[in-house]
């Protein structure tokens, strides 16, 4: 598999860091994880293959990671790109997803779901265990973040875990353990001001019992900003760490 960085950042408006969203080249699709408001553009920046994205995942409400749903829908109904593509679109978001989704579309009458292709609408609670793509199997996990928020691994030829936005919780560990690559939020440095996201501490102490053969952070508040991360990661586990910036690539 192969994961690009299109968003290593969070809500808050950045001149290095786009709000969340990452490409995830299955065997069998392509997979976004997370929409933000910059996720369109950004796969346009990044020259990937996005009039045929196969699938959107959506971890959770917070429009920093689903905010760029409508826009690349709106996009994708009139892009010369896309009006020959008959192989559909599935988006998959949490119970709750579809009447949010209709809401908004209903707003200005946009239409969004009718586009060239088909495009299907699939509600995911936790501790789900499905197909994605045929042969790519995926579980969910519910994060201490929202009522709705979920993270999700996935089984291709090697093993995922995505966090997206999380607070500790002991029961992440058996579900992220011995993963090939785990994408973990590391939002804040030190004492953060919420439980709900991790601050450093709190994400290596996951790494050190999920030992990930490679960690990437990601989901980095401006306080980020000229620190070496990936030092002070290293002082509390000795495994890879990597710090997630927009653009980077990855093979798992
Ligand atoms: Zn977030
Ligand atoms: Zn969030």
């Amino acid at each position: 598999m192969k994961l690009t960085i299109l968003g290593s950042g969070t809500s808050v408006p950045h001149a290095k860091r786009a709000s969340p969203s990452h490409w995830l080249e299955t065997s069998k699709g392509s997979l976004l994880l997370d929409i933000s408001a910059d996720a369109a553009h950004r796969m346009a920046q990044e020259q990937l293959d996005w009039p045929n994205l196969d699938a959107i995942w959506i971890s959770h409400f917070h429009l920093d990671h689903m905010g760029g749903i409508v826009p690349f829908l709106f996009g994708s109904k009139w892009a010369p790109q896309t009006q020959s593509r008959t192989k559909p679109l599935r988006i998959f978001g949490p119970n709750g997803f579809r009447p949010i989704i209709d809401a908004m579309n209903d707003s200005n009458n946009y239409e969004l779901l009718k586009q060239p292709f088909p495009v299907e609408i699939v509600e995911v609670g936790p501790g789900a265990e499905f197909e994605i793509f045929p042969g790519v199997a995926v579980t969910t996990f519910s994060t201490p973040h929202t009522e709705e928020s979920l993270a999700l691994r996935l089984k291709d030829s090697k093993l995922f875990v995505y966090t997206s936005d999380t607070g500790f919780s002991e029961d992440l560990i058996s579900f992220a353990k011995d993963v090939d690559l785990l994408l973990m939020e590391c939002s804040f440095r030190r004492n953060k001001p919420v439980q709900k996201h991790l601050e450093l501490v709190d994400a290596m102490n996951l790494a050190r019992e999920c030992a990930p053969k490679k960690l990437v952070l990601t989901h980095l508040y401006p306080e980020w900003d000229d620190v070496d991360l990936v030092a002070e990661a290293r002082a509390l586990w000795s495994g890879e760490t990597i710090e997630a910036t927009d653009g980077l690539r990855l093979e798992i």
